[in-house]
């Protein structure tokens, strides 16, 4: 049976009613017959029906044994972290996801607990990397906003050589495209709030664990934390997920045609994208992976923060916003966005150029997202040649524009 009819049919149809919709358990507690003699439930913050469907659905779709649903994709993470031990060391990937970096740098920095950035790209960086004290191996392939791909399989090698877990933020991939646990990652994290719910209308995070140990640990950190999902969130990224493939499909399709013409238009610098035989991990990402997602980023040929800003201001369909995954087309500007806590030349030696552009290709028709970008592209050429030579933007020019000022206040 192919996975998307699998898919479909693997929530069961509601036993006590035949509900075709997996019903919302909206309840706190569970009455139970005598102490202890319950029907599988006892207290909602430990365990309901409504999320436990939701965990069997993203394990069974990751092919682990155990999933578990948080509050938010970094409630996700922040409960891998806690597998750890003070004095534990990570290797992190180096363009790193922005909030995550702030959770390892301003939080469990500060519990002994300390980071390695390196180029995942580069096995030899990781290998060097290690230590006796190197506990967990974090990375994200592609990864945000510039797209490097990591293999997955020659880092699981590592890590299994060297007794440390590796973990892949996998919420740019979602598992339409591949599935980390088959490539040798011991735990899988998504923040369900993107390509998972795929509506823009909820925040949640995934972990899945491959075997049952790592899992029981997991499950028992979401218990003892609390920063569960609620069971309305939990039914509302269960819809999405059943779509997932035929949404990944199609944001594949408009992003393909997106990266062909970007790279072939005079405005623009250099185009990020793992579907063009130009990206350097295209072979990794054709190899690892069923497609090549629905993000691209892209630079412009004027490398500076104030075109990148007049770009996403101009674009109509494109919303500028943070996130992605959506059926709704994004923009955004990482370095102003959600780059904005990394330090400004650690975050250019990762790749994220001040004019650095990222999209997040929706479900709108293909040709429609292209005119959108050829008139915002247009106007930034406009702009450009109306300047007078030899004349650079001034703050105060910036400051002026009234968007320029809400992007300031972030
Ligand atoms: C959005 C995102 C997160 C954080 O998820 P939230 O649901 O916003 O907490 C983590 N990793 C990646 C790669 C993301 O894009």
């Amino acid at each position: 049976m192919q996975a998307t009819t699998q898919l479909i049919h693997s929530i069961p149809v509601d036993p006590l009613t035949g509900a075709i919709s997996v019903p919302i358990y909206q309840t706190s507690t569970f009455v139970q017959e005598a102490p202890g003699v319950n029907k599988g439930y006892d207290y909602a913050r430990t365990g309901n029906p409504t999320r436990a469907t939701l965990e069997n659905l993203i394990a069974q779709l990751e092919g682990g044994h155990t999933g578990v649903a948080f509050g938010s994709g970094l409630a996700a993470i922040d409960a891998v972290l806690k597998l750890l031990q003070s004095g534990d060391e990570i290797i992190a990937v180096d363009d790193i996801y922005g909030g995550a970096f702030r959770l390892f740098e301003q939080v469990y920095r500060k519990f002994g607990i300390n980071t390695h950035y390196v180029d995942t790209t580069n096995l030899e960086h990781v290998f060097n990397a290690i230590t006796p004290k190197t506990k967990l191996i974090w990375i994200e392939t592609p990864t945000n906003p510039t797209l490097k791909i990591t293999d997955i399989e020659a880092i699981a090698k590592l890590a299994k050589a060297h007794r440390c877990l590796l973990a892949v933020d996998s919420t740019f991939a979602s598992p339409a495209l591949f599935k980390p646990l088959s490539l040798g990652a011991d735990l899988v994290i998504h923040s369900g709030t993107k390509y998972l719910g795929g509506h823009s209308d909820l925040i949640a995070g995934l972990v899945v664990t491959k075997e049952k140990e790592l899992g029981d640990r997991i499950k028992f950190l979401q218990n003892a934390s609390g920063a569960i999902l609620s069971p309305f969130d939990s039914w509302l990224l269960i819809r999405g997920i059943e779509t997932l493939h035929l949404r990944v499909r199609q944001h594949g399709a408009s992003a393909r045609a997106i990266a062909a013409f970007l790279e072939n238009h005079p405005a623009v610098g250099k185009v990020f994208y793992p579907g063009l035989p130009t990206h350097p991990g295209h072979d990794i990402a054709a190899r690892q992976s069923k497609g090549f997602g629905g993000i691209v980023s892209f630079t412009l040929k004027e490398d500076t923060e104030e075109a990148a800003k007049t770009f996403v201001t101009s674009t109509g369909l494109f919303k500028l916003a943070e996130s992605l995954g959506g059926i709704k087309s994004l923009v955004s500007h990482p370095a102003t966005m959600t780059h904005k806590t990394i330090p400004t030349e650690k975050r250019r030696r990762a790749g994220v150029a001040d004019s650095l552009i990222r999209l997040s290709t929706g479900l709108e028709d293909t040709e429609d997202l292209l005119e959108d970008l050829r008139q915002a592209l247009d106007k930034l050429d406009k702009v450009e040649t109306s300047r007078p030579v030899g004349r650079v933007s001034t703050p105060e020019v910036h400051e002026a524009h009234p968007v320029g000022k809400v992007l300031a206040a972030r």
